[in-house]
C-alpha cells in the first residue's frame, strides 16, 4: 500500500487523520506546524507527539517534499530549480526576485497537453498531474533552500502545465496555500495563470479563494488565436472575456492579460486598438511578454520600438500595460521555456 502524503492534506484533514487513528484531535493540529511551521519532513522527528503515534503515522504517511536536483542561477538573479518527485519525474520552479518580492513561479503538470505554437513546454505534451502535495512541496523545497532571512512572497502558479486541466489539485493546493493553519499566504499574493479554460474558470469563480487570475490571450481574435493556441477552438475569445466579466475580482486587483508578442503575428497596431476594444469593461491589466526564443520555435520577438510601440498604444487609451522582461532567459527559465527530460 502507498503511503499517504501528508502535504496533500489540509489542516482539517490532519486532524481527521489523527481523530481516525484513535489520537485527540489537536495532534493534527500540531503536525500542521510542524509541516508548515518549521519544514519538517521526518515524522519520527516531531518530538512532540506521543512516540506510539509517530511510530503509527510514519506507517502510514510520509512527508514528500520534491528533492532539488539542479539549481540554476541567471545572472539577472532568478534561479532555475529541477525538482525531481518521486516517481522521477521532473518539473522545475522558479525563483524571481524583485525588489521588495521574492517570487516563486510553481509547476502543475508535467509537461503539458495545449500545445501552444511558441511554448516550448507545450512540445513535451502531458506526462501526469501534479498532485496538491507536490504543488506546495516546490514551495517547501524552495523555501527550505533559500538564505538566512529570505522569504517567498508571491507565488505565480505559472511553471509547466495547465492549473486548470488539474483542477482539483490546483484547488487543494491553493486552500493549503493560503490556509492561516498552513502556509498562510494571502491570496492576493497568489495567481493563477491560465490558457483559457472557460469552464476552469467558471469553477473557480465559485471557490471564493480570493486568489489573482491570470489569462494567457495572446491574440485579439480568433483567427490568429485559433493557430497560435489550439484551446481556442474549444472556447473562442469572446466566451472567455465573457467569464472573466463574471469573476469575482478583489477589491483594487484586475486580471492580468498576459500577450506575448510575435514579431508579424500579433504585434501590429491594429491589434493593439482591437485589444482596447476586447478589454473595455473589465477591470485589466496587460503584461507584454516579449517572446523568449527558443530553437526551432519559428516565432521571433518583435524589435524593440515595435514593442514599445504596442505598449504606448493601449497606454494611450488608459489601460495599464506593463513590458514583462522575462527572468532568467539565459538559463531557460524564461517563460515558456521549461522543459525536463524524464528519467529512463
Ligand atoms: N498554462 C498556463 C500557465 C503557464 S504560464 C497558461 O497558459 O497561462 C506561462 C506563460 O508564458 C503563459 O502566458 C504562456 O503563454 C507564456 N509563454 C509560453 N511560451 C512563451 C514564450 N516562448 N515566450 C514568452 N511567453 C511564453
Amino acid at each position: 500500500m502507498s503511503r499517504q502524503n501528508l502535504l496533500d492534506l489540509l489542516p482539517s484533514e490532519l486532524e481527521d487523520l489523527a481523530e481516525s487513528l484513535g489520537v485527540p484531535r489537536y495532534r493534527g493540529r500540531q503536525i500542521a506546524s510542524w509541516l508548515y511551521g518549521k519544514g519538517a519532513t521526518d515524522i519520527e522527528a516531531m518530538s512532540d507527539l506521543p512516540r506510539d503515534f509517530r511510530a503509527i503515522l510514519a506507517d502510514r504517511a510520509t512527508v514528500a517534499v520534491p528533492e532539488i536536483e539542479r539549481r540554476t542561477p541567471s545572472q539577472d538573479g532568478s534561479q532555475k530549480l529541477v525538482l525531481r518527485l518521486e516517481d522521477g519525474a521532473r518539473i522545475q520552479s522558479v525563483l524571481m526576485p524583485d525588489a521588495d518580492r521574492l517570487t516563486l513561479c510553481v509547476s502543475t503538470q508535467v509537461g503539458c497537453g495545449f500545445a501552444c505554437a511558441f511554448c516550448l513546454t507545450g512540445t513535451m505534451g502531458l506526462e501526469r498531474n501534479v498532485t496538491a502535495g507536490e504543488i506546495v512541496g516546490q514551495v517547501l523545497a524552495a523555501r527550505a533552500g533559500l538564505e538566512p532571512g529570505g522569504r517567498i512572497t508571491h507565488i505565480v502558479y505559472m511553471g509547466m502545465g495547465e492549473p486548470l486541466a488539474n483542477y482539483a489539485a490546483t484547488v487543494k493546493s491553493l486552500r493549503l496555500l493560503t490556509d492561516p493553519k498552513a502556509f498562510g499566504f494571502s491570496p492576493r499574493r497568489i495567481t493563477v495563470s491560465t490558457v483559457g479554460l472557460v469552464s476552469g474558470i467558471e469553477r473557480l469563480a465559485k471557490e471564493n479563494l480570493k486568489v489573482n487570475l491570470a489569462i494567457s490571450l495572446h491574440a485579439t481574435n480568433n483567427e490568429i488565436r485559433d493557430r497560435i493556441m489550439p484551446v481556442n477552438k474549444g472556447f473562442a475569445i469572446e466566451e472567455l472575456l465573457e467569464a472573466c466579466r463574471r469573476f469575482p475580482v478583489a477589491f483594487r486587483q484586475r486580471i492580468t492579460f498576459e500577450y506575448v508578442l510575435l514579431e508579424g503575428v500579433n504585434d501590429s497596431p491594429e491589434d493593439s486598438r482591437r485589444l482596447v476594444r476586447l478589454l473595455k469593461g473589465i477591470r485589466a491589466k496587460i503584461n507584454l511578454i516579449p517572446f523568449n526564443d527558443w530553437e526551432g520555435s519559428g516565432f521571433q520577438r518583435p524589435a524593440l520600438h515595435r514593442i514599445m510601440g504596442f505598449q504606448e498604444l493601449l497606454l494611450e487609451h488608459g489601460i495599464r500595460a506593463t513590458v514583462r522582461w522575462s527572468k532568467g532567459e539565459d538559463i531557460g527559465a524564461a517563460c515558456g521555456q521549461l522543459k525536463e527530460t524524464v528519467e529512463v
